[in-house]
């Protein structure tokens, strides 16, 4: 089988990949805040996460994978400025004429992003962690910081000195003196901060927060990037296989990820850190104020199923922008429809027979191939329709193929619906009828007939497909 390779953020590298161990792969995936419903964007990037997890377990290894729900009211920026994105929440509940608390906030959304997430056929992970219950974990993490004086304490918060970790920006690859001196004035909040780039640990000074902790420092509540060490951590080990999240992380949530966990454990925390590029709407970034910020809710109303945005994400490459279009969304309808219809012709016509070995097909081997070369799921399914397209392939190796690459493309094929599966045994027998009909006057060349029960074919919701095979009957 082909050897995995990834393209390595810290290392800006493409790189074999090694697991600290075979039988266990750590995964960690920054997951939703969960004031609002998830975006496209953030749903291409745990697409992405979970085609990773499933390509994974194609290539024979066991894996463990991790995912936070950030529901402390973290403040809306980066800088540590701005609102509780939380209280926005449920002060846009309140617009809406909703008396709701900062918890049914975080548990609407939660249910939201996974209701969000089953319907793209997106695997949960072995632990999703909501933050509020880690909070015990990151003040410990928080109290070996400050043991080992990398934290300091002012009257608002507790901080991470960033000049202490001498290889702090190793992530990004940016310059520290750089980023020290392009900071500007107005995003200093705290004057007795040493250094504007050291950021907040524990929040000490904002007392009608509305959800609040004890700590050795005083009632408060933790920063956003120590949650996901502390999670990741807790669950994962100090020393982990793979991270992964969205570009926008690599310069300020995951570098603060690093010098957090291998300050406090001097040990390296990540080996391979995955990063996917953005989805733009119409070429240019989603905003509120363009009114192109798609949820899930966007595309179901339109009539889209959520399986036609998985199937337009399997498209492109992780690591390139995607463009979305509602023609390109047209286009993965279509073309998902297409595939769908396929598998329902190849397993009507293996129905009942004995599942094939196709462990060692060469399309097998071709579509690990792609996978193997940093995750190439657009090459992957390029295959997946040239098995389709075969006229060499028996139906029976492209049921078992196309429902092995399934196992990765998450897009339900092997649950492509049949005559038997989709009509009860007296419609079927109808069905059929109509069928043997209309051969009957194909062969007698009365083609007004064939064409009168083509179309009752229609009524019924089924469609004839002619194959070298026979006539293949399929749910239309
Ligand atoms: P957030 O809730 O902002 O932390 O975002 C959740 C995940 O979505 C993170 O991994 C982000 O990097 C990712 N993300 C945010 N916006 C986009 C976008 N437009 N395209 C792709 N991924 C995104
Ligand atoms: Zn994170």
């Amino acid at each position: 089988m082909a050897t995995l390779h990834f393209y390595n953020t810290l290392t800006r590298q493409r790189e074999q990949f090694v697991p600290i161990n075979p039988e266990k792969v750590t995964l960690y995936t920054c997951g939703p805040t969960v004031y609002d419903y998830a975006h496209i964007g953030n749903l291409r990037a745990y697409t992405f996460a979970d085609t990773l997890k499933r390509a994974l377990a194609f290539m024979g290894y066991k894996v463990f994978h991790v995912m936070n729900t950030t529901d402390v009211g973290q403040l809306d920026s980066d800088a540590d400025l701005g609102e509780d994105k939380i209280m926005i929440g449920v002060r846009r509940a309140a617009e809406r004429g909703e008396k709701v608390t900062v918890w049914d906030i975080a548990h609407l959304y939660t249910e939201k992003f996974i209701e969000d997430r089953d319907s793209m056929n997106i695997l949960p992970p072995d632990k999703l962690a909501p933050a509020t219950e880690h909070v015990p974990q990151m003040i410990e993490l928080i109290k070996k910081l400050e043991a080992k004086g990398f934290a300091y304490r002012t009257s608002k918060a507790v901080y991470f000195d960033v000049t202490k970790f001498p290889t702090y920006t190793k992530l990004s690859g940016q310059k520290l003196e750089n980023l020290l001196e392009g900071v500007r004035e107005e995003v200093v909040v705290d004057s007795e901060k040493r250094n504007p780039m050291d950021f907040r640990l524990w929040q000490l000074d904002q007392p009608n927060h509305a959800m609040l902790w004890d700590s050795p420092w005083g009632k408060g509540f933790p920063g956003w990037h120590v949650e996901c060490s502390a999670m990741a951590m807790t669950y994962l080990g100090n020393h982990i296989d793979i991270h992964t999240g969205g570009v926008d992380h690599i310069p300020v949530h995951h570098t603060n990820e690093i010098a957090q966990s291998e300050a406090a454990t001097g040990e390296k925390f990540v080996n391979y850190w995955l990063h996917n590029e953005f989805i733009r709407v119409d070429n240019v970034k989603m905003s509120k104020s363009k009114n192109n910020f798609y949820s899930m809710k966007d595309i179901v109303e339109k009539g889209f199923s959520p399986l036609d945005l998985r199937y337009l994400y399997l498209e492109a490459h992780y690591r390139f922008p995607q463009n979305f279009t509602w023609e390109a969304l047209e286009g993965a309808r279509s073309a998902r429809k297409n595939l769908v219809e396929q598998m329902s012709m190849f397993l009507t016509l293996h129905e009942g027979k004995v599942p094939e070995d196709v462990s060692k097909n060469e399309y097998r081997e071709k579509f690990a191939t792609y996978l193997a070369d940093d995750l190439n799921i657009p090459g992957a399914l390029s295959v997946v329709w040239e098995v389709v397209k075969s006229s060499e392939l028996s139906v029976g190796t492209k049921v078992a193929l196309l429902a092995a690459f399934d196992t990765v493309l998450g897009l339900k094929l092997s649950e492509a619906p049949t005559l038997y599966s989709s009509f009860s045994a007296e419609e079927i027998e109808e069905i059929l009828k109509i069928v043997n009909d209309r051969e009957s006057a194909k062969k007698e060349k009365d083609w007004t007939l064939a064409d009168e029960l083509r179309n009752r074919l229609t009524e019924k919701k089924v469609r004839v497909i002619d194959t070298k095979e026979g006539t293949v009957v399929v749910p239309a």
